[in-house]
């Protein structure tokens, strides 16, 4: 079995170098075909509006959704959260399986894209925030597993996890230990 990267567009060779440096197997999705043995999937950060259109004539989104359903951990980066979420301020629902309403693009434009300091798995870390959503509200049912300052960066709900920043292009430890236990082993992440 093996880690799906969604891989229509956008950072999904970054999320790949993660699983190689765990020594992971992982498969690119492009169509349907690519979707027999996942176990556990990463939706990449990119443009979703971009993500959405190259797939709008297949069934792609379709198994994803039923793969999710089904409780296979899910790791949704930036664009990978816009498009697990359940409800998005000016953009399109997709997936809309994560309860939480996101705005896209809400930092500003590319050239206000930042580093935060990022508490995450009981650690602190420097993250990329590019173009980034940001998670306006969640249901009580999804928890909190990421803060910036006093703002909630990262939820989950079940085996469903939404970040709002890069992990994978920074790869540090702490994030590579908790990949291998979220998407691996399909462990909990902490919550505040
Ligand atoms: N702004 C992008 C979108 O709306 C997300 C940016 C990113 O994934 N870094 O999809």
């Amino acid at each position: 079995m093996a880690t799906g990267i969604l891989a229509l567009q956008g950072s999904f060779n970054d999320h790949r170098k993660s699983l190689e440096l765990l020594d992971k197997e992982y498969v690119l999705i492009k169509d349907n075909g690519d979707l027999k043995n996942i176990d556990s999937l990463i939706l990449p950060g990119g443009e979703s509006t971009s993500m959405i259109k190259i797939q709008e004539e297949s069934e792609l989104f379709d198994s994803l959704k039923k793969l999710i359903n089904d409780g296979i951990p899910t790791l949704g980066t930036c664009a990978g959260l816009i498009l697990l979420a359940k409800d998005v301020l000016d953009g399109s629902v997709s997936l809309g399986l994560l309860d939480c309403v996101v705005e896209r693009n809400a930092y500003g434009r590319q050239n206000e894209s930042f580093e935060g300091l990022v508490k995450f798995n009981n650690n602190s870390q420097m993250y990329c925030f590019i173009r980034a959503p940001k998670i306006i509200s969640a249901r009580h049912n999804v928890k909190n597993v990421a803060q910036l300052d006093d703002e909630i960066v990262g939820i989950q709900e079940n085996n469903i996890v939404g970040l709002c920043f890069h992990p994978e292009l920074t790869n540090d430890e702490n994030y590579l230990n908790w990949l291998n236990n979220f998407i691996v082993e399909g462990n909990n992440v902490r919550s505040f």
